[in-house]
């Protein structure tokens, strides 16, 4: 693997700080500026963290990986990266970057709000990826398997802030200046194919995954368990454009919702549009109902579904991950759907790159 060789990959910087979690650290000494507000009311807030690429050993997970932002207008209700929003909030209070009245309102009244309505764009993140491209080298030194960088884990990269900030197609302008890296995208959003013209220069000398996160292709569905995502039709367009440009490109069904988009009717209208529209593959893995998600999807569950709350009341009592029994379940079903369709057979990337928890307990029926 050939290490970054052009002369200015790497730029001195005489401090550096690795952040304890996926979070950045905070480093400005005023109080954080309002780059732009929508007239519904969602704010967006410029963060200038100090670095912007997670090792595995700051994550727990066998990836690096990288969020442009912190905070996602698409709002699915399912989203598992609430609590990130909350620690960058908590950490901007206790750095007296926030009032105590910016910090009420930057919660939000119920805690879950924010995460859609206060956007921290990390501007200025050449700076800190340079310093970060060095670390990541050091710990990658001329091997032939790099370890892979994942961007998009916690956040959507290609959100709608994405079209006016572009810090997500900086990052992958600087990445395509380097060779012999690992890279994996992951985004809800057709606008990653306004970026194929780098996407292909990426992937000239480095491995490139793109996942199209999609769980349904019935857009009723979708509006209902993601508030403002992209319609299924305008992301498996994007695909096809990504696909027909050669850049390599799948989807990922994460999460599949027990008794709401599991069943084999659903998953192979998705199976057969992903291979419609060009995927090389398709991962999928069941929900996983963090403390941070129940209070924004149990909600939207009661409404929607009423009929299955008593189900994943007790299918998720005192866990958050789905019962081993229903992930076997699905892991057959999603197998079965990869080789009737003609996609690699495997348990994929929803393995690879979700954060790594205690095996569960328990059954769930099909
Ligand atoms: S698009 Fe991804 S990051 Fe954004 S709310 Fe949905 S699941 Fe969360």
């Amino acid at each position: 693997m050939e290490r970054p060789k052009d002369g200015t990959l790497v730029r001195e910087q005489s401090q550096i700080s690795l952040p304890l979690s996926v979070v950045p650290a905070v480093v400005r000494s005023v109080a954080l500026p309002v780059l732009d507000e929508r007239l519904r009311g969602t704010k967006f807030v410029q963060l200038t963290p100090r670095s912007v690429l997670n090792s595995p050993e700051q994550t727990g997970v066998d990836f690096w990986s990288l969020n442009p932002y912190v905070g996602c207008e698409f709002g699915c209700t399912y989203c598992y990266a609430r609590y990130a929003h909350r620690y960058a909030v908590e950490r901007a209070h206790d750095a007296g970057k926030l009032s105590d009245t910016e910090f009420r309102d930057f919660r939000g009244e119920h805690g879950w709000e924010a995460f859609e309505r206060r956007i921290f764009v990390k501007e200025r993140v050449l700076d800190a990826l340079e310093t970060d491209l060095r670390r990541y080298f050091r710990a990658n030194p001329g091997s032939d398997e790099s370890t892979p960088i994942v961007i998009g884990t916690a956040t959507d990269p290609y959100q709608p802030a994405e079209r006016r900030f572009r810090i997500t197609r900086q990052v992958l302008e600087r990445l395509s200046r380097c060779d012999g890296l690992n890279v994996g995208i992951i985004t809800k959003s057709p606008l990653i194919a306004r970026d194929v013209d780098v996407l292909r220069t990426l992937q000239q000398r480095n491995d490139l995954e793109v996942h199209v996160s999609l769980i349904s292709v019935d857009a009723a569905l979708i509006k209902r368990v993601e508030a403002r995502s992209p319609t299924p039709a305008t992301r498996l367009r994007a695909l096809e454009k990504l696909a027909t440009a050669g850049v390599r490109a799948g989807v990922i069904v994460a999460p599949v919702l027990p008794g709401i988009s599991d069943d084999v009717p659903r998953l192979e209208a998705l199976f057969r549009a992903a291979r419609d529209a060009g995927a090389k593959f398709v991962h999928a893995g069941p929900l996983r109902l963090y403390p941070a998600v129940r209070d924004r999807f149990l909600p939207m569950l009661e409404e929607g579904f009423p009929d299955l709350v008593a189900r994943y009341r007790r299918a998720y009592d005192g866990r958050s991950g789905a019962p081993r029994a229903y992930a076997r379940a699905l892991a057959t079903r999603v197998k079965q759907l990869q080789a009737r369709f003609g996609f690699p057979v495997n348990s994929g990337m929803v393995d690879r790159y979700r954060p790594r928890r205690e095996p569960v307990q328990g059954s769930l029926d099909l």
